[in-house]
């Protein structure tokens, strides 16, 4: 069989051509790794958000776990908080400042009002709960059970 000879014309274009579809190729991969980067990027940032405002929403009337709050700001956080113990009492705290507050005005940062009865609680041994709906903010209950009364007068 007669091999069919390519001209040095037609040897140019089929590396040009080549050379197209590899150029394609390439971009067509960095593209879809591009866009799959981007798609991680955008999960991962909103994700957090998005969970953080649906738990300022639902956990309203519910008792807020301790660490995911910081006892100093007093206020729900989009990340888990750090624990920290002071004097034998478990805290928690979204960064090393707030501890370092709370440990510099113990009194006026760890003890706290219940927001129903108005008695002086610690807040390490309080019940916490979100003080109005869709709100960072939390309050501290001395027990369940002004932790229910509150959120009852909530609803009137
Ligand atoms: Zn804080």
């Amino acid at each position: 069989m007669k091999k069919k000879r390519l001209s040095k014309q037609q040897l140019l274009e089929k590396q040009k051509l080549d050379e197209k579809k590899f150029n394609r190729a390439m971009l067509i991969s960095f593209g879809i790794l591009f866009i799959g980067v981007l798609s991680v990027l955008v999960f991962y940032t909103y994700w957090c958000d998005s969970r953080f405002a649906w738990r300022k929403i639902a956990w309203f009337k519910q008792e807020v776990p301790a660490y995911w709050i910081c006892m100093n700001g007093d206020n729900l956080q989009i990340h888990e908080s750090t624990k920290a113990v002071f004097d034998d009492k478990i805290y928690y705290f979204c960064s090393q400042q707030c501890f370092n507050h709370l440990v510099k005005h113990f009194k006026e940062v760890a003890i706290v009002t219940d927001a129903f009865s108005g008695d002086s609680i610690n807040k390490a041994d309080a019940i916490i709960g979100l003080k109005t709906r869709n709100k960072q903010d939390v309050v501290y209950f001395k027990n369940k059970e002004n932790f229910n009364k509150y959120y009852e007068t909530k609803n009137k």
